[in-house]
């Protein structure tokens, strides 16, 4: 599929692996520009070499910190020459019910999963505004819209990243701002890794109706249409791509 994003900019947080890394070297495929940031600054900057420094920079910054975020942004503004498309994607997940979660991972889960797209959206919205519009997509998460076993900061923080999204999109719709969220269910990256290395692997994917994990490029597929203007009347949008499984009951087959 040819999208609609050649000579656009854009930033992605989190690029460095997993889902932000695929949708930054789509973006790039499809004739983007993009301006990536991450703790990892190492990967982050070797994936901006094999994507070609012309194409794509790397910034290290951790997306909690609202005095690195703000200079970030508009420094890659600077680079891009303005900005159409945000991806907030950097995020964290640290199991605990609520009676095991410590409250300092209570809050970082938070200042990473929410606080940055808060922080990210504040300075860039402006920019796109004033260049007649643009495009957020939010990585939320299934785990925003249900429970999971232990993982409460988690699945509060994804919920607020989805009604954040809702809210963005309605205040900035007038704007020619579009925002919507994607909620990825079980996708193969180094954040599952601990499931894998659990032996948790078989009987998470035999709960799914396709009977597999979903792959980073599948969620950067997901991100690439949302964020070009063959979306161009969508927004406030929840997009589930899960492989079915928010669909099914659970019964067992
Ligand atoms: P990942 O761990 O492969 O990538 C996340 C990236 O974010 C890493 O490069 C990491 O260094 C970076 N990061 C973490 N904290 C940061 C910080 N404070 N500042 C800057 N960068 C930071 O994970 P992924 O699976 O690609 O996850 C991407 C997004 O997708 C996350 O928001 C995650 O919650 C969401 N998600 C993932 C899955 C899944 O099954 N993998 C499912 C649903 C939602």
């Amino acid at each position: 599929m040819t999208l609609t994003l050649a000579g656009k900019r854009a930033i992605v947080t989190g690029g460095a692996s997993g889902i932000g890394a695929a949708t930054a070297a789509r973006f790039v495929r499809e004739g983007a520009k993009v301006a990536i940031c991450d703790l990892d600054a190492e990967s982050a900057q070797a994936l901006a070499l094999e994507l070609g420094e012309q194409n794509c920079r790397a910034w290290s910054v951790d997306v909690a910190d609202i005095e690195r975020v703000t200079p970030f942004i508009s420094d890659a503004a600077a680079w891009l020459g303005g900005i159409d498309i945000l991806v907030n994607n950097a995020g964290i997940a640290i199991p605990g019910t609520v009676i095991q979660l410590d409250p300092a991972n209570w809050r970082k889960i938070f200042a990473v999963d929410v606080d940055s797209i808060f922080y990210a959206s504040r300075i860039a919205i402006p920019i796109m505004i004033a260049a007649g519009g643009g495009a957020v997509v939010n990585i939320a998460s299934i785990s925003g819209l249900r429970g999971d076993h232990a993982l409460v900061g988690y699945n509060a923080a994804k919920g607020a990243v989805v009604n954040l999204t809702r809210a963005m999109a309605v205040d900035h719709a007038p704007d020619n701002v579009r925002v919507n969220a994607v909620c990825p269910g079980l996708i193969e990256t180094p954040l599952t890794q601990a499931a894998k290395d659990a032996g948790l692997w078989y009987a998470w994917t035999s709960t799914i109706p396709m009977r597999r994990a979903g792959t980073a490029e599948e969620m950067a597929s997901v991100v690439a249409f949302l964020a070009s203007e063959e979306a161009s009347y969508v927004s406030g949008s929840v997009i589930v791509a899960d492989g079915g499984m928010d669909a099914a009951t659970g019964q067992p087959d």
